[in-house]
């Protein structure tokens, strides 16, 4: 196994551990399906978390649930000129605008559980 398969594991058993703490919480036995906010920078492969979300969820109550995940674009914004630009590819940290390097990333770092349904 690659290691980014591995970060995906134990993002992906993360997920399903939080699920499973809701879903105690509100009394039930099941969760049907979860979604999740995953920010360009976040380090997510999509189809890696996919796969390893269905490796880790047998035997959970999040097991057969559906996942859908919602791709977040990144946005840079650069302290020097005040710029936010939005990063659809790569991880480049120098601002278009001026080619400043007093940047920072203010969106797209964040996976989250948007929403889940339990039964
Ligand atoms: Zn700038």
């Amino acid at each position: 196994m690659r290691s980014a398969e591995m970060h995906e594991l134990s993002l992906a058993e993360a997920v399903i551990t939080s699920c499973a703490d809701e879903m105690r919480k509100a009394g039930r036995s099941k969760v049907t399906a979860v979604r999740l906010t995953v920010g360009r920078f976040s380090g997510v492969e999509p189809e890696a978390f996919e796969f390893a979300f269905d490796v880790a969820c047998k035997g959970t109550p999040c097991e057969g649930a559906q996942l859908e995940l919602e791709l977040r674009e990144g946005i840079l914004h650069c302290n020097a000129c005040g710029a936010d630009t939005t990063m659809e590819d790569g991880f480049d940290m120098i601002c278009p605008a001026c080619g400043g390097f007093d940047t920072a990333i203010k969106q797209g770092r964040e996976m989250l559980i948007s929403s889940m349904e339990v039964e």
